[in-house]
C-alpha cells in the first residue's frame, strides 16, 4: 500500500448564509484560525497524504479574504459544491494521484484517527464514508403522509469522504447534469459500492451558530464604598439594620456593583461607569438592581449564558452570616439563577487597611459565562 499517492482536496468554496455575519463561513476565525485551516493542519500533520488542495471561491479572494502565500495550494471553485469538486478533483491531475480525501471545511474538528479509518477502508474498496449513528427518530414527508423509516437502516454521511482517484473523477465527469449533496452519491448512482466506517460525533459540520461550540468566559470586578452615618445599609440587595450606611451616587450597593463589573468584564463590555455615569442625576440613589438586570440583558442579547457566581465580601461590620442566604436568594432572582449558582463569601482583612479600620466596604466578583464562540471576521489574528 505504500505506492498510494494519496491527496486531500478542502471544500471551502461555500458562502454559509445561515451563520450570522457577512463572513464566508470557511474564512471565520475559530480558536485563532480560520475554519477551513484546522482540517488543513490535519490533513498537513498526517503522513500518508501528499497533496492538499483547497478550493476556494474566487469571489472571496476578490472580497480580500487572505490565504498564505506559497503555503496553500488552492484552485477556483464552482457555483455549486458539486462543480467546486470536480474542479478540485481536475487540479490533481498529472499528479499521479491515486486516492484522494474529500472534505468539507465546514467541520474543522476532524481528528487524524478518522482520517486513518476512511484510508484503511480504502485498502479494499473504491469509495468510503464515515458515518454516524442517527440518534433521533426521523421521518420522511410523503404526500402528507409521514412515514417513520427504521432508525437501525440509517446513518448519517460526514467527511472526509475517500475515493480511488480515477474512479471518483470518472464520476464527477459523468455526473455533471445531476445534482449531488455528497460525493458517496455519485458512486451510488454509478452502482458502485460504497463502505462505511465509524464517523466521528465531534466532526460536526457547522452550518448555524448553534453549531458552534460554547465559550467560558470569567469576568472579575471589585468596588469599595465608605460608611457614614444611618440607619440602614444596602448589600446585594439586601437591607441590613445599622447605624452606618454606604455612600454613594445610587444605593451605592457595594456588592452588585462588583457583580455588575464583574459580568460586564466577562462580556468585554467596559465597566459600570461607562454604563451608569455617575455624574448623571438619574442614578441618583438608584436601587442597583437597575444596573445588574441591565448587565444581565447585555449578556442576554449576546447569546451569554451566566452560570456561576462567587462573590466575597470584605470588612469588619456588619456580619455578613447572618443575611447571606437572603442575599444568595435574592441576587439568584436577580439573574435568574439556581441559588447553588451564586455563592456570597465574607471575610475580615484582620484590622488592616480602610476596612480593617471600619471605614467602608470592599467587595470582589468572578462571574462564569458560557457563550455560544463568536466567530469574529477577522482574519489577521493568525495570518502573521
Ligand atoms: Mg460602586
Amino acid at each position: 500500500m505504500n505506492s498510494r499517492k494519496i491527496a486531500a482536496i478542502i471544500v471551502a468554496a461555500g458562502e454559509g448564509t445561515r451563520l450570522p455575519g457577512s463572513c464566508p463561513k470557511a474564512y471565520r476565525v475559530l480558536h485563532g484560525k480560520p475554519l477551513w485551516r484546522h482540517s488543513y493542519d490535519v490533513f498537513n500533520m498526517h503522513p500518508a497524504i501528499g497533496e492538499i488542495m483547497l478550493v476556494v471561491n474566487p469571489n472571496h479572494l476578490s472580497q480580500g479574504q487572505p490565504l498564505p502565500v506559497g503555503e496553500v495550494t488552492y484552485v477556483e471553485g464552482g457555483k455549486t459544491r458539486q462543480e467546486s469538486v470536480a474542479k478540485g478533483l481536475k487540479a490533481l491531475e498529472e499528479k499521479g494521484t491515486t486516492h484522494v480525501l474529500i472534505h468539507d471545511a465546514a467541520r474543522p474538528f476532524l481528528d487524524r484517527a478518522l482520517i486513518d479509518r476512511v484510508l484503511e477502508g480504502l485498502e479494499q474498496h473504491p469509495a468510503v464514508i464515515p458515518a454516524i449513528p442517527v440518534k433521533d427518530t426521523i421521518k420522511r414527508m410523503d404526500e402528507g403522509r409521514v412515514v417513520t423509516p427504521d432508525r437501525h437502516s440509517l446513518c448519517a454521511a460526514q467527511t472526509p469522504q475517500g475515493f480511488r482517484y480515477d474512479t471518483i473523477l470518472q464520476l464527477h465527469k459523468k455526473y455533471t447534469d445531476r445534482h449531488a449533496t455528497d460525493d458517496a452519491q455519485l458512486a451510488e448512482w454509478a452502482g458502485i459500492p460504497v463502505h462505511v466506517v465509524a464517523g466521528d460525533e465531534a466532526n460536526k459540520k457547522i452550518t448555524t451558530a448553534e453549531d458552534l461550540p460554547m465559550e467560558a468566559r470569567t469576568g472579575m470586578g471589585f468596588d469599595v464604598h465608605r460608611f457614614i452615618p444611618g440607619d440602614s445599609l444596602r448589600l446585594c440587595g439586601v437591607d441590613i439594620p445599622s447605624n452606618v450606611k454606604l455612600e454613594g451616587h445610587s444605593d451605592a450597593d457595594v456588592g452588585l456593583h462588583a457583580l455588575t463589573d464583574a459580568i460586564l468584564g466577562a462580556l468585554a463590555l467596559g465597566d459600570i461607569g461607562m454604563h451608569f455615569s455617575p455624574n448623571d442625576l438619574k442614578w441618583k440613589g438608584a436601587d442597583s438592581i437597575v444596573f445588574l438586570r441591565h448587565a444581565c440583558a447585555l449578556a442576554t442579547e449576546r447569546n451569554a449564558r451566566i452560570t456561576h457566581i462567587d462573590l466575597t465580601l470584605i470588612c469588619e461590620k456588619p456580619k455578613i452570616n447572618p443575611y447571606r442566604d437572603a442575599m444568595r436568594s435574592k441576587v439568584a432572582e436577580i439573574l435568574n439563577l439556581p441559588v447553588d449558582a451564586v455563592s456570597v463569601k465574607a471575610t475580615t482583612t484582620e484590622g488592616l487597611g480602610f476596612t480593617g479600620r471600619g471605614e467602608g466596604i470592599a467587595a470582589q466578583a468572578v462571574v462564569t459565562v458560557l457563550q455560544q464562540f463568536r466567530i469574529p471576521a477577522i482574519l489577521s489574528l493568525w495570518n502573521r
